[in-house]
């Protein structure tokens, strides 16, 4: 029996590797969904096939629930808060490793060490989470919060959690372990506490990173080659798409675990100054027609609006009727999830050959027509390369100022989620196109059309 188990396990690791190498392109990436979903399946019949009655039961009766709220949370939870998603899930996974570093330490032979480095990695992720979900969700500002002798409270904290694991694993005293535990947790909170503004999708990565790591060290503990493998892969998945992440805002990952981002936002005294230009949907429809190369730039905005389906028709309207050049450029932190303005895309049957990663296009503004940027902000904003001041100085932009004409489809002149005023609004190539995303480019759409 055990041999059938073993060879299980052995494919459902085998198919959720394939499945992400798959889930690196959008071509592949439903195939990389399946491949995934079929692993997971390879290992819970295999890890059900051993049990007997009555844990069978608590097991089934654990999957269902799980699966009634996987189900509902797939059907109802909008694109926009997929981040607060994925911060819910890996709180569950820190605490699941909590849960099962406790019933270990409570049973006759507890694997000490392991335990130990399951408990501290997974109590962090599940109290970072809790807070990252509550600042994501906007139920407590998601501005970094600080206060007097913040770092020297947390390095203290660590050091103490440190030692209380050293005494655990040379004692095996209970009561130390569980102090540690609620120390870990109240750590957890504290270190995501300072970070906001826009580090927090590197802080959601990472914390799923955790929860990964965590599952692996459970797996040490349980002699589980199948939790050791897939947390191994989560664990390294996290961290890795963390590290991309501040490698595409230029930031450093000590940087980010202090607070600085966002810490200074506020607005330029530029925009009391000046004035912006502002053009109707018609305008911009006739500036269009007569472009030949147009690169449309999806952010936030587009994403809230839901616009991604009236930009597909005004892109193939623009190719065409009017043979224009349509491209589209993704940068890397646009959105609120990595990946998120590929999903949209995507989902509007946009050609991922037209769309271009930031590196690919950037040097493509300067022979560029117009530039459709459609709700998005920081992504463009040029004081990340001019304002040492700026939060957001460092972190590549897309340079859409390089365009012969810039049109901005916003609802205001307000920042986006950094804080910061985006100077571009007032130059004298830009026309600001006031009003929801998708509102804005059916009107283009239709004198398009005309
Ligand atoms: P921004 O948040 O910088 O800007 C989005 C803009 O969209 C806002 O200024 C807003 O302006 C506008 N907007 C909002 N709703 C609508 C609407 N219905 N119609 C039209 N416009 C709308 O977005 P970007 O994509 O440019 O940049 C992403 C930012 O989010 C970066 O700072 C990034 O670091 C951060 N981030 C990224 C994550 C990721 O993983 N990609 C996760 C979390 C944060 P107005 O109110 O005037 O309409």
């Amino acid at each position: 029996m055990y041999y059938f188990q073993n060879l299980a396990y052995i494919l459902a690791c085998l198919l959720m590797i394939l499945s992400i190498r798959s889930l690196a392109s959008p071509r592949t990436a439903r195939f990389g969904n399946i491949l995934g979903i079929l692993g997971i399946l390879f290992a819970i019949v295999a890890a059900l096939s051993i049990q007997r009655f009555p844990s069978i039961l608590f097991s089934l009766t654990a999957i269902l629930l799980g699966a009634i709220v996987g189900i509902y949370s797939a059907f109802k939870v909008k694109l926009t808060s997929l981040p607060q998603m994925i911060a819910a899930f890996n709180c569950l996974g820190g605490l699941a490793a909590v849960c099962i570093a406790l019933a270990e330490v409570l049973s006759s032979s507890p694997k000490l060490f392991d335990n130990t480095l399951g408990s501290i990695i997974g109590g962090l992720a599940f109290s970072g989470s809790v807070i990252a979900y509550v600042k994501l969700q906007g139920t407590i500002k998601s501005a970094p919060l600080h206060f007097r002798f913040q770092h020297l409270l947390n390095i203290s904290l660590l050091l103490v959690v440190l030692i209380l694991a050293g005494i655990f694993i040379t004692t095996g005293l209970t009561d130390i372990f569980i102090i540690l535990t609620v120390l870990v947790i109240i750590l957890g909170a504290l270190l995501v506490l300072p970070i906001g503004g826009a580090d927090m999708p590197v802080v959601i990565s990472l914390l799923n990173g955790y929860s990964g790591w965590a599952a692996a060290g459970i797996g040490l503990s349980l002699d589980s080659s199948i939790l050791i493998i897939i947390g191994t892969i989560v664990g390294a998945g996290g961290t890795i798409l963390a590290y991309i992440m501040i490698k595409a805002m230029n930031r450093s990952l000590l940087n980010i675990l202090t607070g600085g981002f966002a810490a200074n936002s506020k607005e330029s005294p530029s925009s009391s100054v000046l004035s912006a230009n502002s053009g109707s949907p018609q305008d911009a429809a006739f500036i269009m027609e007569n472009a030949a190369k147009i690169i449309i730039v999806p952010g936030f905005g587009m994403a809230a609006a839901q616009a991604q389906h009236a930009l597909k028709n005004m892109a193939t309207i623009l190719g065409n009727k009017y043979h224009a050049d349509v491209k589209f450029a993704i940068h890397p932190v646009a959105g609120r999830m990595p990946g998120h303005m590929n999903v949209l895309l995507a989902e509007a049957g946009i050609d991922y050959q037209d769309v271009f990663e930031l590196a690919d296009i950037n040097q493509e503004f300067s022979s560029t027509d117009v530039a459709y940027i459609i709700g998005a902000n920081d992504i463009t904003n040029p004081s990340a390369k001019t304002d040492a001041s700026s939060p957001l100085f460092g972190m590549p932009i897309l340079d859409v100022s390089q365009a012969k004409t810039v049109f901005f489809v916003k609802r205001s002149l307000g920042s986006g989620y950094s804080g910061v005023d985006n100077p571009l609004f007032y130059a004298p190539n830009t026309i600001m196109l006031y009003g929801d995303a998708k509102d804005i480019t059916e009107q283009i759409v239709k004198f398009l059309e005309q």
